[in-house]
């Protein structure tokens, strides 16, 4: 917890100038009619951007003399104007770019970048800083040659800077760090490509609290400079204007220490300007009236107000400078209003002379602060959760909308295989190609996106960005396993997106004898894995599995859980395209066996209709649902699972390879989330934002102590079905050499007839003694220590505890890891000594007035007209074992959850074998795989230079023991010559050799900062990489 102190009472004055913690965005209610209105105004006409810069100079200088810069011994106001463009929220990321859907919200972004760039030519002194590049190059496109030749000069005059310059603002908490990487990737791409500049700042002014893998990755990494943000919890805040703490040294990795240092800087008033200066059309404040002969003439009062508020802000900062941010949310749809204003202050401002005040930017902040020479604070950790008031902890959002948060997870991983058989085969630039899920995905990641606290049409309109682009990448992804196995007959091959509900046509219907199922296993990994795949096949079938070489591979038929069942009938009744050849409420199997898949490459299965004489079909599980023994077991080689026959619970989990164990019991509960109405200090309802429970207690359903229990046993695996609720069931699974058990839950419809919102979580109690502790990974990376004994007062012991998780969640002993990894974003906590929770749904019935205005109540409508409220289907897995060995399990499990294998399914002719000309194939060369503690995250055609089809290769080692690693670039391309390899930054926009670190004094360290192992030249010698425990590197590859 980034919180280091107890709360002390508000500062003087603070009140004033505190924002506005109501909502998180303020709306605007101007209405367009406006626009048209003062559009007329005669003060500046526009200047062509042919003029020389002199005429510029003169034309800015007529009226007001803007041309102020830092003056030393004053204090210095950098005016840094900006606007807040949420990538979707309210209104769709479209409706925001071309201003529809204005009852809503009165929004409309490509008037801000056309009245920006007008104003900005006007006077050279000027200055704006741009954020969002899902905006960006929608307005970028539309323009005329001449039009983008202006905004080419305005950026390299520096008045027109990107600044973060991602796709979108991302979200910290529900995002994981490879999507983040990608979309900022995206976005500095695209900057490079048309501006050649690369961003310096990072900018993350509305994300609801603010993680480790922000600050290391998607800031030092990226060659970043600086990063400010708006949103820290209300008592670290205070604490922080007291002691003057406001900006730091933040390092986010351990491992990685000082060489992934970065300056931070938390914005003194949220990101707007200090009260009494938003100068927007819709703005309340009073104009600047400077002409003394006009009624309310207020030019003093204005003056000295500035002053004040500047002094008052350098109480609480280091240096004699001071940065104000001049806008808001979609600010700027009439820039003059602003610019105006602005021009009025730095003039008469720096006429009085107490202060000093010009415009500037973030950059030209970060260089004046930096050259201060100051001693800052480290600052290590994080920033979650954050908390704007005693009773109000934004730790709901790390679950809310868990199954879009799933999809999301769930297009990650497939988006990063399609991208390697996109390169493998070569890439369509035309299409169908892996584009739209880039920009689906990347758009998604906003901190209104993933997050799910976007408006219901908003997250429609994301989750139909996503099925577009997906099955455009399932085009390529079909095609080019085509191409690879040789076979123009498997080119109808399907991906079967909804395996997730056990929908697949192709695998389930029936098998004539004399044809057979082809199913592509492709493995994204840079390792070999063998895993257990299943798929729905048709129960009325004898089966039969072999394998590419034509051996017998054993399998097993396992039943459907009843949910399975519901799911299937309820999602795809009155779904035209699937109603032809299925009938839902046929017994369905799961066809199960075990794949061993080269790396990077693919593997090949036949599945074909038995006679009953074979020796080699499929096995039947069989089904126990009658228990003659007290404990009922579930076994694998190397794990336990007890459960009570009386109550159905989990009693014992025990890695009996490492003779490790501990007592578990899982259960279900819910809390009641808070109506708003009831609990008083604040009356503050549970939303998509925050959550807040009624009480402490989480309610077990009734007769939850027991569960209905059915045993499946079978050579390969062994499951236990079990329902709690009509609504509320779960499989726990354990394959033949499993270390682990796989929990996979169904919770939904929640019920809310009793009028009372809930929030349903999972506990299991262990009998670990684990000290007030728990660890949980920072958007997938690295593990933090989390404590529930922090140094301030907590009023939610429940929410104000709450972690976000991506990769997991663990608790340990003094020899002992007992671990939950989970496979989508979702809040966690471990609220008492040896008991971790995951919240794994939520339905509510309130806004929790943070500015969305809804109430999280996902009910979804199937094609039939039936509506009911959403069911969210997701797995998580749980492991016991010694520190070390847990440590490793979660590394390289995780990355097995983040990037599944993927299947193709076709039905081929028998007799017609030379169809399938490589029934195997791994992209590398012979016998050479990655060692296991490294990753290759992204593998990519770079878009940039398309004739050289130079390669982005993103490797990531991760272990986080003291160990290099080494990679042998040109083995990992068996068909390839190597004829190029530069390193460069995260986002690919630099050379790495030529990134220049900004040095820091810090507090306590003798000197500056040292540089660090990060800074080495990894290649050890000719396209050979060393990667040091936790690093990410990123290749330009050139063959
Ligand atoms: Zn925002």
């Amino acid at each position: 917890m980034a919180l280091a102190c107890a709360c002390m009472d508000a500062l003087q004055g603070a009140s004033k100038q505190l924002p506005s913690l109501r909502t998180r965005h303020r709306i605007s209610h101007h209405h367009p009619l406006f626009w048209i209105i003062i559009c007329s105004g005669w003060f500046h006409a526009a200047a062509a951007a042919e003029e020389e810069d002199s005429e510029l100079l003169q034309f800015g200088a007529r009226f007001y003399n803007t041309s102020a810069s830092l003056v030393n011994g004053k204090l210095n106001v950098h005016l840094v104007c900006h606007t807040h463009d949420d990538v979707g929220w309210l209104k769709t990321v479209d409706q925001y770019f071309v201003g529809s859907n204005n009852s809503i919200q009165v929004a409309a972004v490509q008037y801000v970048l056309d009245s920006v760039v007008a104003a900005l030519q006007e006077d050279p002194n000027r200055k704006f800083i741009y954020v969002e590049q899902a905006f960006f190059q929608r307005w970028w496109r539309e323009q005329t040659p001449r039009m983008q030749n202006i905004v080419r000069k305005l950026v390299k005059r520096g008045q027109f800077e990107f600044i973060n310059g991602g796709y979108c603002m991302h979200d910290e908490a529900a995002t994981h760090y490879v999507d983040m990487i990608d979309q900022t990737t995206l976005g500095h791409r695209y900057i490079k490509q048309q501006f050649g500049v690369t961003p310096r700042i990072g900018w993350q002014i509305d994300p609801f609290g603010h993680s480790a893998v922000q600050a290391y990755l998607l800031g030092a990494e990226m060659g970043f400079d600086a990063f400010f943000f708006a949103r820290a919890d209300y008592q670290d805040l205070l604490q922080r204007r007291k002691d003057r703490t406001m900006e730091m040294i933040w390092q986010g990795s351990k491992s990685l220490g000082s060489s992934a240092e970065i300056f931070t800087g938390i914005l003194w008033h949220h990101y707007e300007p200090p009260s009494g200066f938003t100068f927007d059309i819709s703005s309340k404040n009073s104009p600047i009236q400077d002409d003394a002969r006009l009624n309310e003439y207020n030019l003093p009062e204005l003056v000295d107000l500035f002053v004040e508020y500047a002094r008052n802000q350098s109480n609480e900062y280091q240096t004699n400078h001071l940065m104000w941010t001049m806008g808001d949310d979609f600010a700027y749809t009439y820039a003059n209003t602003w610019f105006k204003q602005m021009d009025k202050l730095i003039h008469h401002v720096n006429l009085d002379g107490r202060v000093n005040v010009l415009y500037s930017t973030p950059s030209m902040y970060v260089d004046a602060v930096n050259a201060a020479n100051e001693t800052w604070p480290l600052k290590t950790g994080d920033f979650f959760p954050y908390a704007d008031k005693p009773h109000c902890y934004w730790t709901g959002y790390f679950t809310s909308r868990s199954a879009f948060k799933g999809y999301v997870r769930k297009l990650s991983g497939f988006l990063q295989a399609a991208r390697q058989l996109e390169f493998l085969v070569g890439k369509n630039q035309t299409g169908p190609n892996t584009d739209s899920l880039e920009e689906a995905m990347a758009i998604v990641q906003h901190h209104d996106g993933v997050s799910g606290t976007e408006k219901q049409h908003v997250a429609n309109d994301y989750a139909q960005r996503l099925a577009i682009g997906s099955a455009e990448a399932e085009k390529v992804f079909n095609s080019a396993l085509a191409a690879l196995i040789g076979s123009a007959t498997l080119a109808a091959e399907q991906h079967c997106p909804l395996l997730n509900i056990s929908y697949c046509p192709t695998s389930e219907a029936e098998l004539p004898f004399g044809k057979s199922l082809v199913v592509v296993v492709y493995n994204p990994l840079g390792w070999s894995r063998e895993e257990y795949i299943h798929f729905p096949v048709s129960s009325a079938m004898l089966l039969e599995v072999t394998d590419g070489a034509g051996n017998s591979v054993p399998s097993q038929l396992l039943p459907l859980p009843q949910s399975a069942y519901r799911l299937r009938k309820f999602y795809m009744d009155g779904d035209e395209a699937s109603m032809t050849s299925n009938n839902y409420d046929n017994p369905l199997f799961h066809l199960v066996f075990s794949a061993v898949v080269p790396p990077l490459g693919y593997t090949t299965f036949r599945v074909r209709r038995a006679s009953s004489s074979k020796t080699n079909i499929s096995i039947k599980s069989t089904v126990e649902t009658q228990h003659t023994t007290p404990t009922v077991e579930l076994t694998s080689s190397q794990l336990q699972l007890s459960f009570s026959s009386s109550t159905g619970l989990l009693t014992q989990l025990t890695n009996s390879k490492a003779g490790v164990s501990t007592a578990v019991q899982q259960s279900y509960c819910w809390y009641n989330a808070s109506d708003g109405l009831t609990e008083e200090d604040p009356y503050q309802a549970s939303g998509a934002y925050l959550f807040r429970p009624n009480t402490s207690t989480c309610f077990r359903f009734t007769n939850a102590d027991e569960s209905s229990m059915a045993i499946v046993r079978g050579p390969l695996v062994e499951e236990v079905h079990q329902s709690f609720a009509p609504w509320l069931s779960q499989v726990i699974r354990i394959y033949k050499d499993s270390a682990y058990a796989e929990v996979q839950f169904t919770v939904g419809p929640i019920p809310i007839d009793d009028g009372l919102g809930k929030e349903v979580v999972t506990k299991l109690t262990t009998n670990l003694t684990s000290n007030n502790e728990f660890y949980t990974d920072s958007n997938g990376r690295d593990f933090l220590k989390r404590r529930t004994d922090w140094d301030l007062e907590v009023k939610e012991p429940v929410a104000g505890n709450y972690y976000p998780l991506n990769l997991g969640i663990y608790l340990k002993d003094n020899t002992t890891d007992f671990s939950v990894l989970v496979d989508r974003a979702l809040g966690g906590s471990s609220i008492v000594d040896g008991e971790i929770e995951l919240m794994l749904h939520r339905r509510l019935l309130y806004d929790d007035r943070r500015g969305v205005g809804e109430a999280l109540n996902e009910t979804v409508c199937n094609s039939n007209g039936n509506c009911e409220g959403l069911t969210v289907q997701g797995s998580f897995s749980v492991y016991i074992g010694p520190s070390e060995q847990s440590a490793q399990w979660r590394r390289v499990h995780g990355q097995q959850v983040l990037m599944p294998l993927q299947f193709a399914f076709s039905v081929l002719e028998d007799g017609n074998e030379a169809a399938i000309r490589s029934p195997q194939f791994s992209a590398m060369q012979p016998f050479y795989e990655l060692p296991p503690n490294v990753a290759i995250i992204t593998l990519q055609v770079s878009s940039s230079n398309i004739t050289l089809q130079p390669l982005l290769f993103k490797a990531v080692e991760e272990s986080e023991l003291s160990k290099n690693a080494t990679v042998n670039l040109q083995s990992l391309f068996a068909n390839r010559e190597i004829n190029d390899v530069e390193e460069v930054s995260l986002s690919a926009n630099q050379k790495k050799s030529q990134m220049k670190k900004m040095q820091w004094h810090i507090q306590g360290a003798s000197g500056s900062q040292t540089s660090g192992s990060r800074d080495r030249d990894p290649m050890s010698n000719k396209y050979s990489v060393v990667l040091a425990p936790m690093e990410i590197r990123t290749f330009l590859i050139e063959f």
